[in-house]
């Protein structure tokens, strides 16, 4: 199996070799890149170290491509710590990188100031990685349009949950559009867990690794 055959544009699967040096996909890539470039929603219950970020990463990015032009939030992954937002945007910044066009990553989390994340956000960007407060806090200075997102990641599902972001978690579900394409990945499935989900995902293809 190669990236070329799940589906993916050229320029990614060239990304994926040159910036990340991954010469196949891992079996949880395998299973989910199709799904999610087929327009499906996602349950993804994998641990770190399975590949799960570069499974969400690259459709997302081909969406972006595809929808040309246009600088649009079309993109959002909730991460529920500040090191996970840090090291899912490096990855989305390092497979962007190569391609033609110059996408717009912006990456925000708490405890720090939120000036300089509002100033990078002038401009709009394509995709936000954001921890879900200062997601919430992002939205209510008015730096992030809302209306063109058509997919929506929550990374590490139970441990957002363990967090205590529930709370903000349906906050920002009634603030996005209704048609949207959700992936729901997290290493545990909980009642909890599996009441997020289920309150989430349409139909959803469910990949277990
Ligand atoms: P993740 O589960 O997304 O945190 O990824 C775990 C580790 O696997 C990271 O160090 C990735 O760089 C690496 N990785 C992800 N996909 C591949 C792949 N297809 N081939 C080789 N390494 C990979």
């Amino acid at each position: 199996m190669s990236f070329h055959t799940l589906g993916l544009a050229p320029a990614l699967v060239r990304a994926v070799r040159e910036q990340q040096g991954y010469h196949a996909p891992t079996s949880i890539q395998e299973a989910a890149i199709p799904a999610i470039l087929r327009g499906a929603d996602v349950l993804g219950l994998a641990q770190t170290g399975s590949g799960k970020t570069a499974a969400f990463a690259l459709p997302l990015l081909q969406r972006v491509i595809e929808r040309q032009g246009l600088r649009q939030l079309t993109a959002i992954v909730l991460a529920p710590t500040r090191e996970l937002a840090v090291q899912t945007g490096e990855v989305l910044r390092e497979l962007a990188r190569s391609l033609p066009q110059r996408l717009k990553i912006a990456v925000a989390f708490g405890g720090v100031s939120i000036n300089p994340q509002l100033m990078g956000l002038r401009g709009g960007c394509d995709i936000v990685v954001a921890t879900p407060g200062r997601f919430l806090d992002l939205v209510d200075h008015n730096a992030l349009r809302l209306d063109g997102v058509q997919m929506l990641v929550l990374d590490e599902a139970d441990r957002l949950l363990d967090l205590g972001f529930s709370e903000e978690l349906q906050r920002i579900l009634a603030l996005l559009p209704a048609r949207r394409q959700n992936l729901f990945f997290s290493a545990t499935f909980a009642p909890a867990v599996r009441s997020l989900a289920d309150g989430l995902l349409h139909e959803p293809e469910r990949i277990e690794i």
